[in-house]
Parts: C-alpha cells; sequence; structure tokens
C-alpha cells in the first residue's frame, strides 16, 4: 500500500516508546474539503493533528509518525487511559461531517482503513475492544465519525467488537424506554466494563454517553434514551471484550 506524506508540525517531540500504544482512535475530519482538511491538520497555527488521513478515494497520508504523540484526542478517557493521545494512534476520514454534510464512508477509503488498521493491531498489539471513535472517548464534546461510520463491518473482518443479536429480534425492542433502576444501573455497569467514563459531576453525562453507545453500536436511532435494545447490546457486546 503507497502511503503519501503530509508533515504536521503538531505533535511532542518526544518519542514515545512502541508499548505506549494501547488505542486507535477513528476520527471525520469534518470540514468542507479534503484539501482544507489537510492544511489545518498540517498547520502550525491550528492546534490538532493525526497520525494517518484516509481520502474518499482510499488515498492514505501520513501525517506523523506513530513514534510521535499526536494531537487528536484531546480531553477524553477509555477504560484505564486518560487524555488519550498519548496512548493512542489517530485516523482521520475525510468526511464533511454532520455540519457540512455528513455522507457514507466510501468504499474504497473503508478499504484503505481496514488495510491500516489490521496492520496496526498487529503491530501494536491492539485489543479489539480499545478500537474506538472520538465520540466513545470525549462523548461531551463530540460526535464523530458518526452513526454512519460501519462497525459491524469492521467487526466482520476482526477489527473492534460487534453483537450477534439478531436485528429483526432486537428492533422489537426499540424504544422500550427503561425506567427501572436496577436496569439502569445494570445498563451504566456494562457500558462502564465496555470502556465508556462516567462522572459523577456531570449532569447530563448519561444522555451523551448513550448517545455514543448508540452512534457506535445502535445506528439506526440516537436519541440519549436508554431502551430494552441498548441494553440487550451492551449485555451481548461483554461477552466479545
Ligand atoms: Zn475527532
Amino acid at each position: 500500500m503507497k502511503i503519501g506524506n503530509f508533515y504536521s508540525p503538531k505533535f511532542n517531540r518526544k518519542k514515545r516508546s512502541k508499548n505506549l500504544i494501547k488505542v486507535i482512535i477513528i476520527h471525520y475530519t469534518g470540514m468542507q474539503s479534503e484539501r482544507e482538511s489537510i492544511i489545518n491538520l498540517c498547520n502550525p497555527e491550528s492546534k490538532v493533528s493525526s497520525h494517518l488521513l484516509i481520502n474518499q478515494d482510499g488515498k492514505v497520508y501520513r501525517l506523523v509518525q506513530d513514534n510521535r504523540i499526536a494531537w487528536h484526542a484531546g480531553k477524553s478517557c477509555w477504560g484505564k487511559y486518560k487524555n488519550l493521545n498519548r496512548n493512542s494512534i489517530g485516523i482521520e476520514l475525510v468526511n464533511k461531517g454532520h455540519q457540512f454534510g455528513y455522507t457514507n464512508f466510501r468504499k474504497k477509503q473503508l478499504l484503505s482503513l481496514i488495510k491500516i488498521c489490521k496492520k496496526l493491531i498487529k503491530k501494536y498489539k491492539i485489543k479489539k475492544k480499545n478500537m474506538v471513535g472520538h465520540s466513545d472517548i470525549a462523548p461531551l464534546r463530540k460526535i464523530d465519525p458518526g452513526e454512519k461510520f460501519p462497525w459491524k463491518q469492521l467487526a466482520k473482518k476482526n477489527i473492534g467488537i460487534w453483537h450477534d443479536c439478531k436485528p429483526d429480534l432486537l428492533r422489537k425492542f426499540r424504544k422500550i424506554r427503561i425506567f427501572i433502576k436496577h436496569d439502569k444501573v445494570k445498563f451504566i455497569k456494562n457500558l462502564n466494563k465496555i470502556g465508556y467514563c462516567f462522572s459523577t459531576k456531570k449532569k447530563y453525562f448519561l444522555v451523551n454517553i448513550t448517545k455514543a453507545f448508540q452512534r457506535h453500536s445502535r445506528q439506526e436511532l440516537i436519541n440519549g434514551y436508554i431502551d430494552k435494545e441498548c441494553l440487550i447490546i451492551a449485555q451481548n457486546l461483554l461477552k466479545k471484550l
């Protein structure tokens, strides 16, 4: 696979050791164009960068070397990891995003992503549960890569996790809201085991985390409400960890 190079100056000068790399974080660029995204990611004035960028034709660009900490995660948490720049590889997919016209990710783009992820997973021994989206690790601030990102398709290639509940059966439990405290607590505990971080300080946190969970694992309906379908999926995913 050919990888193009663009230099992004936004990384820590100090090299990091290979065994610090534990998580792969998927983003979308959320900008009008590919050109604009690359300019922004490589602009010394901007505060963001990522290791790799994949355009809609599947061309891969290297912006920051893996052994440097790129600035893509921001304030974030996943499992035992906090502020994930240090422990992660960031991959940007060109897509206008929710603000400018969110589109399906292209086939070629996904094929390249799959190839890249397979290499990275092997090289850094990344656990399945540590394949995440930006919204999973920063649910209060971020919604990328969004509900069109095909986690199910990737899981079929052994990248990340997906449930094995039957979709037509599952759908019967959609919108059946959960009010029993015991079930809510169970849902929170499940999400926590999957990797989502909870804080008691923020009032609206649960809604945001539920939305992040839905964007990743129940993509047909993102409403922030805990329903039975969400509970069943979360329960099932635990078996895959
Ligand atoms: Zn992002």
